[in-house]
């Protein structure tokens, strides 16, 4: 028996924007092929492994100490790369780092939306920004995209307008869907926004799209362009998120973010990966040429498959996604059911996963779906 299991959340004095909402929950499963989260399916080299290791080891003999609080070094290494990813000249000012994406727009929230103030999304679009909305008692609001997924700009602009929420999120390329909101567009709703606007390239390496890194300049009270080394860095372990933005902008999370919240364990391995970067790197090419090859098959198998510039696609049309979700798991293939209708998501793995997954697929389009 489990001491304290006789009291249920809902008995909690839990806060009132929290009851009755559900935790974040891709399920981790093992099976033999998982194409759920959106991860690099490229492990680690053994040049890389050996660097984290050794640094590591060597900071170590640190921890007895705290860490770096502003984490300098790596914000300067992470600099570089996004000034040469860019071309946008940003130097260590410019960049903050967290534990992941996730936090950095956790701390964005806490320091720019909270009570009495509000933050709106474009939806179907990463789940996560409605729950830390929640977890930062930010009041969520949404707006909608087109039929195809893509985001009406003109719209887009009347609703920041009318709406005027205090941070606007946009992802680009968009989760779960897939498409990058083209530069011109992204500006002029920037343009109209009254507050922060988060652009949220988690997916960016995958994409031909100019960062928006290239509006702070123009717009320095209001551009935050958060990156990860979860996806095209192969990094999601390892729990290292960034962000670029005015000096401004980084010197007011100061004041929200936690003491030491990144290890001297993630800083020393994350700068270890920094220096392996453009082997890591050389694999998104891979990983974009087996998205083309996985849109044509499925789309050759009869399925309607959702433009993306990103390192998963959406597609469709299911009578039962969640039916057809756990087919593919009975098969050993785990992707993902976003919830929305008719639709499943798959994240493009190694070139064997993916022909599993696209076996599967044409034996599902042969029957009934
Ligand atoms: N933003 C988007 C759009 C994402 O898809 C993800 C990961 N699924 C994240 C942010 C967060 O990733 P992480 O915390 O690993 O950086």
């Amino acid at each position: 028996k489990v001491p304290g299991a006789s009291i249920s959340v809902d008995e909690l004095p839990l806060r009132d924007n929290l009851r009755g909402k559900s935790a974040y929950g891709a399920p981790q499963l093992t099976v033999p092929v998982v194409l759920n989260t959106n991860e690099n399916p490229h492990p680690p080299s053994v040049a890389l492994i050996a660097d984290v290791a050794e640094s590591v080891r060597a900071a170590a003999a640190e921890l007895h100490r705290y860490p770096d609080r502003d984490a300098i070094a790596l914000r300067g290494k992470l600099a570089e790369y996004l000034t040469r990813a860019t071309g946008v000249r940003l130097s260590v000012e410019n960049l903050w780092a967290a534990n992941g994406s996730n936090e950095i727009l956790q701390q964005l929230l806490q320091a720019f939306g909270g009570p009495g103030r509000t933050a709106l999304g474009f939806v179907p679009s990463y789940s996560m920004h409605p729950i830390i909305s929640d977890g930062t008692t930010t009041t969520w609001l949404e707006a909608k995209r087109n039929a195809d997924f893509s985001l009406d700009v003109d719209y887009a602009i009347g609703e920041v307008a009318a709406r005027r929420p205090d941070v606007v999120f946009l992802t680009s390329p968009n989760n779960p869907t897939g498409a990058s909101i083209p530069n011109a567009g992204l500006r002029a709703i920037v343009d109209a926004a009254p507050g922060i606007v988060i652009v949220d390239e988690a997916y960016g390496e995958f994409s031909e799209q100019p960062s928006a890194a290239e509006l702070i300049e123009e717009f320095p009270a209001k551009v935050v362009v958060s990156r990860t080394m979860s996806k095209a860095f192969a990094f999601a372990g390892g729990r290292l998120g960034y962000l670029a933005a005015s000096p401004a902008i980084v010197e007011a999370l100061q004041l929200v973010r936690l003491p030491y919240h990144l290890s001297v364990l993630t800083q020393a391995s994350a700068q270890a990966a920094l220096r392996h970067g453009d082997e890591t790197l050389s694999g998104v090419a891979t990983i974009i040429a087996e998205r083309k090859r996985v849109v044509a098959e499925l789309a050759a198998a009869g399925f309607e498959v959702v433009d993306s510039d990103a390192n998963f696609v959406l597609f469709g049309r299911f009578a039962d996604a969640s039916a057809s979700w756990l087919r593919y798991l009975d098969d050993g293939v785990l992707i993902r059911d976003v919830g929305i209708a008719a639709h499943l998501r798959v994240t493009i793995g190694l070139r064997t996963e993916n022909d599993v997954f696209l076996e599967v697929s044409r034996r599902l389009a042969a029957t009934d779906l």
